[in-house]
C-alpha cells in the first residue's frame, strides 16, 4: 500500500544546499546538482532532515529530530522509539534493543520547476514544457527549437509590430538574462491539476510571466543566473574578518519554484498512531500530514546553509495526490 504525494514550493530567500565545500569553477561553495543535467536541486536527504527536525518541534519531541544516535559526550538522546510517536513512525528510528524501523515515507529530490531571470520586460520565470509536464502540470506551448522561446507575457511587453513601419514582426528578439532569443508570443498556459490545493497567490502572477525555452538551453539559463555572493569568515577570537577568508558561494535565487514527491509506504500493520493526542490536535492521520507540517515550518525556519545570513526559507504552495496502489 503506497500513496504518492506531489508538492510545489517556492524559495522565499536564496537557498544554499552545499555539496561539502569543494571548489568548482568560479565559486568556492557550490550547490547540489543533478549529475545528468547539471541543474541545481534540493536533495531529498536535505529536505528530509529539515522536515523531520521541524516535525519533532511540532510534536515537542526534540529527541526524535536528527539522526538519533545516542551520544553520552554531547548529551544527545536516541529517538524515543515509541510506537505511539508520529515522528518516529513517519521517519523511522535507528536500531535499539528491540530493533530499528525504517520509516514510512521517502522524500525525493526537489527539482527545478520555474527559475527567475531578469529580462527587458522585467522579471520572468523560465522553464521548459517537458519539465512542467513531468511535474504533472497541464501546458499549452508551441514546439520550440534551440534559440527560441515562447512567453505568456502580454503583447505590450514584447511588441510584435515594427515601431517605424508598423509592419508585423513574427520573431522578436527577447533577452533572458544575457541570452538573446527569438521570442514567439503565442499562447503559453500552465495549470496545476484540478485536485491541487493551492496555497499561494504568487503563482497567479508568475504564470503570467513565463518564458519557456527548449530543454537544451534551460541548464545554461539557470547556471548563468544563479545567485553568487562573496563573504568573509569571521575570526571568533578577534571578531574581525579572518585573513585570507574571503569566499564565494552560490545559491538558488529567491522566488525559484521547485517540485518533488513524497511516497508514503504505510506497510506497518498497526498503522499511523492517529490516537496520539498531539496528532489528533494537529489533525494528522497519516505520515504525509507529518511531512507536510514539517515543510510548512520550513517557511519560518528554513533549510540548508547560510541560515544566519538570511538564507533558506521555502514556502509550500501546492500539493496533490498523484497515485496510490
Ligand atoms: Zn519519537
Amino acid at each position: 500500500m503506497y500513496t504518492q504525494w506531489r508538492f510545489i514550493l517556492m524559495t522565499l530567500d536564496p537557498v544554499h544546499i552545499g555539496t561539502g565545500g569543494y571548489r568548482l569553477g568560479r565559486v568556492d561553495l557550490s550547490i547540489a546538482r543533478e549529475p545528468g543535467t547539471n541543474l541545481p536541486k534540493i536533495p531529498g536527504t536535505s529536505l528530509s532532515g529539515a522536515v523531520r527536525t521541524y516535525a519533532a518541534y511540532r510534536y515537542e519531541r526534540p529527541q526524535c529530530a536528527g539522526q538519533g544516535q545516542g551520544d553520552e559526550v554531547r548529551a544527545k538522546k536516541p529517538h524515543c522509539r515509541d510506537r505511539n510517536c508520529p515522528v518516529c513512525y513517519t521517519f523511522g528510528y535507528i536500531r535499539g534493543p528491540e530493533g530499528g524501523h525504517a520509516g514510512t515515507v521517502s522524500i525525493a529530490d526537489a527539482q527545478l520547476l520555474l527559475f527567475p531571470v531578469h529580462s527587458m520586460a522585467g522579471p520572468v520565470w523560465v522553464s521548459t514544457a517537458g519539465r512542467l509536464r513531468e511535474a504533472g502540470l497541464t501546458v499549452a506551448c508551441p514546439a520550440l527549437s534551440h534559440g527560441e522561446c515562447a512567453t505568456s507575457l502580454p503583447e505590450r511587453s514584447i511588441p510584435q509590430t515594427d515601431r517605424a513601419s508598423g509592419a508585423p514582426v513574427r520573431d522578436r528578439l527577447f533577452n533572458v538574462g544575457w541570452l538573446l532569443l527569438r521570442c514567439r508570443r503565442e499562447a503559453v498556459q500552465v495549470q496545476p491539476p484540478s485536485g491541487a490545493v493551492e496555497g499561494d497567490v504568487a503563482w497567479q502572477a508568475v504564470v503570467r510571466r513565463l518564458v519557456l525555452v527548449d530543454e537544451g538551453l534551460f541548464p545554461q539559463v539557470v547556471n548563468s543566473n544563479l545567485e553568487v555572493r562573496t563573504s568573509v569568515s569571521i575570526d571568533p577570537a578577534t571578531g574581525a574578518a579572518s585573513e585570507r577568508a574571503l569566499f564565494t558561494y552560490e545559491a538558488l535565487p529567491r522566488a525559484t519554484w521547485l517540485w518533488g514527491d513524497v511516497v508514503e509506504d504505510d506497510y506497518r500493520p498497526d498503522g499511523f498512531p492517529a490516537g496520539n493526542e498531539k496528532a489528533a490536535s494537529l489533525g494528522h492521520t497519516r505520515p504525509w500530514h507529518v511531512v507536510r507540517d514539517g515543510l510548512r515550518l520550513a517557511e519560518y525556519l528554513g533549510i540548508g546553509g547560510m541560515g544566519t545570513r538570511g538564507f533558506g526559507r521555502i514556502r509550500l504552495t501546492h500539493e496533490w495526490k498523484v497515485s496510490h496502489g
